[in-house]
């Protein structure tokens, strides 16, 4: 009878749909676990990881940050505010320097435009707070005391310093290219 059939089609069809379901949780049972139990075990992320900001300082020491505003200007969400100064020997850097990281958005957008390798984001993401005003970071909670992705570039080596000599003779300068040697 068709009706009798068609019941012992959909009964063979439950079944076999129900030793699939097993079978997937049986094979499973075996395989080795790939989910990684976070906070017991963190996964290193790459230096590129966009997350907690800080302060840079150059292979002297010295704050690399010259307070020019360039990071502040490009924050999308202006989070960062400062105050710039000047020291008696001309150079100038940031007598406060505040980013309220409850409006951050980890955008890196301040790091591009960062002329000093200042201010860098790196990959510790643990920033989370309950209480918003703890997320505004000072200047003391930014400054690290180290050169961060690098160690070596110090800004007043390249840039604003006297070159004795023919162009091209500074770091990493390129030699002038003679453009009567490109004609035909
Ligand atoms: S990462 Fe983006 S949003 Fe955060 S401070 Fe820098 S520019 Fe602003
Ligand atoms: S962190 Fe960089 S871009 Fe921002 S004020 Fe300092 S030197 Fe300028």
């Amino acid at each position: 009878m068709p009706g009798e059939k068609n019941r012992l089609l959909r009964v063979t069809e439950g079944l076999v749909a129900l030793i699939q379901g097993f079978w997937t949780t049986f094979i499973h049972l075996f395989r080795k676990p790939i989910t990684e139990e976070y906070p017991e075990y963190k996964r290193p992320l790459p230096p590129r990881s966009r997350a907690r900001i800080i302060l840079t300082r150059d292979p002297d020491f010295e704050e690399r940050c010259v307070a020019c505003y360039l990071c502040s200007a490009s924050c999308p969400v202006s989070c960062i505010s400062m105050q710039s100064a000047e020291r008696a020997d001309g150079r100038r850097y940031a007598a406060w320097f505040r980013i309220n990281f409850s409006r951050c958005i980890y955008c890196g957008l301040c790091e591009e435009a960062c002329p000093t390798l200042a201010i860098q984001l790196t990959p510790d993401f643990e920033t989370c707070q309950y209480d918003l005003l703890t997320l505004v970071a000072e200047k003391e909670d930014l400054l690290v005391d180290h050169g961060g992705k690098n160690q070596e570039y110090n800004y007043y080596r390249y840039a604003g310093v006297l070159v004795d000599g023919d162009k091209g003779g500074h770091i990493q300068e390129a030699r002038p290219v003679n453009l009567k040697s490109n004609l035909p």
